[in-house]
């Protein structure tokens, strides 16, 4: 949903995971304004605001790997995405497989919604001996 799509009234309810007091907002649009309630600062109003018009978020999944010395490879986006495109991601992110060695924070793909996805741990290759 953007922010064109939120009808005036829409409300929703989040706790700021800004820092450990976890507030408990509760944002709002009134015709053309964002209200946010609850917040003890600014940076909550920021992150409601934020979550209300334009929520993202750091995907972590794994990918195969061939010839390793584990069958996957934990990889993240190194951006965060609109939540709408997660869902791509882990589709597309299930259909690779990676040869190994893999190095920690080698590039997997390529400019997937606007990030990349990248390994976030090594995976060594094995020595076949056949
Ligand atoms: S609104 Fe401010 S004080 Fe409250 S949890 Fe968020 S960052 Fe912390």
């Amino acid at each position: 949903m953007n922010s064109s799509e939120i009808i005036s009234g829409a409300k929703e309810e989040l706790i700021c995971i800004i820092c450990p007091i976890g507030c408990s907002l509760e944002v709002y649009r009134d015709s053309d304004d964002i209200h946010v309630k609850g917040a003890l600062c600014p940076k909550g109003i920021e992150y409601a605001k934020q979550e209300f018009l334009d929520p993202r978020r750091v995907v972590m999944t794994v990918v195969r790997v061939k010839n390793g010395d584990l069958p996957v490879v934990s990889v993240k986006t190194s951006v965060p995405v609109l939540k709408k495109c997660i869902n791509d991601i882990m589709m597309i992110t299930a259909s690779i497989e990676v040869v190994a060695p893999v190095e920690i924070g080698q590039v997997i793909a390529r400019d997937i919604c606007g990030a990349n996805i990248v390994a976030t741990r090594e995976v060594k290759k094995i020595n076949n001996c056949d």
